[in-house]
């Protein structure tokens, strides 16, 4: 979730597409493959506000990625082959391998026939905290409680704050400050029940469920399917930098242990939550193998490289963003051409 970087990767690939450089540099710097990364795929309506709305795209524009991937030469793979063709590049095609973070229920519903329709693997990161209602999916709450309440009162820096929710704007510019709160000075352990809190002020139903998260149920049933592979997400989805070493480690081998209960798998692979650089950095990827992860990936931008062979625990995503739902911005990222641009002109993105 979260997408740090969207202002700056939208000005590149406009640059890249307009200047006509994004068809020159995919011989160069296209890179073995690409990781795509989504989370909700889905016809429902938008909510009102669209604060979350980069997270969402429909199963027509997956379709359509596919395709366009698919008649460019990809070779939709599992992560396990991806991993395998990171250590060992073959020669010829560049392969593709789809991944869906926090185990939306639409990920069985929408996403999976439009993957059948081309045979073309995925990743699902499950968190148990999320299946089991201990955890919640609190970016979407917060888009329910801002969109309801005229104000939100909120405990930051031990001083209490009114945060005005009766615009359009206000509700806007109170949820990016909101969320600044709850990221940076509220606990992590402590956020679950503080954003409750607020809902129940709002008048909000936060019981657990309603964020349409998979259940176990059918995180098992979908885990049969011979596309799907279940990977971890930690226990909580708490931000692994903000923990203690041991906490860390825990929220990584935890959920492992919980999975491999739940569907009779041990994950072999897994996604940090949030996955940008103030969430994750060396000591959480060295936290990964320590929890016995073979690969782990990030939020950030960019494509595979052969580099990344020693740094499979440190993988780089394409975004399938909803709020670009434009077949020229994905052809654009996979040039490669927008992983520099994005990166400080790093070609090899770790953390
Ligand atoms: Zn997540």
């Amino acid at each position: 979730m979260i997408d740090r970087n969207e202002a700056l990767r939208k000005l590149a690939m406009n640059m890249a597409r307009y200047s006509g450089i994004a068809p020159l540099a995919k011989p160069l710097m296209g890179g073995l493959g690409a990781i795509l990364m989504l989370h909700h795929v889905s016809d429902s309506a938008p909510k009102p506000l669209g604060l979350n709305a980069h997270l969402t795209i429909t199963p027509g524009f997956l379709d359509e990625v596919l395709t366009l991937m698919k008649g460019m030469g990809y070779t939709f793979v599992d992560m396990d082959e991806a991993l395998a063709r990171i250590r060992k590049p073959p020669s010829g095609s560049r392969f593709a391998t789809i991944t869906a973070d926090d185990g939306y229920r639409d990920n069985l519903v929408e996403a999976l026939p439009v993957l059948e329709r081309h045979a073309a693997p995925i990743t699902v990161y499950v968190a148990p905290g999320l299946v089991e209602g201990v955890a919640d999916v609190w970016w979407e709450l917060l888009e329910d409680i801002v969109t309801e309440a005229d104000t939100v009162r909120l405990d930051c820096n031990g001083a209490s704050v009114e945060f005005d929710c009766r615009t359009e704007a206000a509700k806007r510019d109170s949820f990016c400050r909101i969320m600044k709160c709850l990221s940076e000075d509220i606990s992590e352990e402590d956020q679950r029940d503080v954003v409750r809190g607020m809902a129940r002020e709002a008048g909000i139903d936060a019981k657990p469920g309603r964020n349409n998260v998979m259940s176990w149920k059918e995180i098992s049933r979908i885990a049969r399917h011979p596309l799907v592979t279940i990977g971890a997400h930690t226990v909580h989805h708490f931000n692994l930098k903000r923990l203690s070493e041991h906490q860390a480690l825990s929220e990584m081998a935890d959920a492992a242990v919980r999975i491999a209960d739940a569907t009779g798998e041990q994950p072999r692979h897994m996604a940090f939550p949030y996955g940008f650089p103030s969430a994750v950095g060396r000591r959480e990827v060295e936290l990964a193998r320590k929890a016995g992860f073979a690969s782990a990936v990030t939020t950030r931008h960019g494509l595979i490289r052969p580099g990344h062979a020693r740094h499979l625990r440190a993988l780089p995503r394409i975004s399938l963003n909803g709020r670009y739902q434009n077949i020229g911005y994905v052809q654009t990222m996979l040039s490669g051409v927008t992983t520099p641009l994005a990166n400080a002109g790093r070609q090899l993105v770790t953390v």
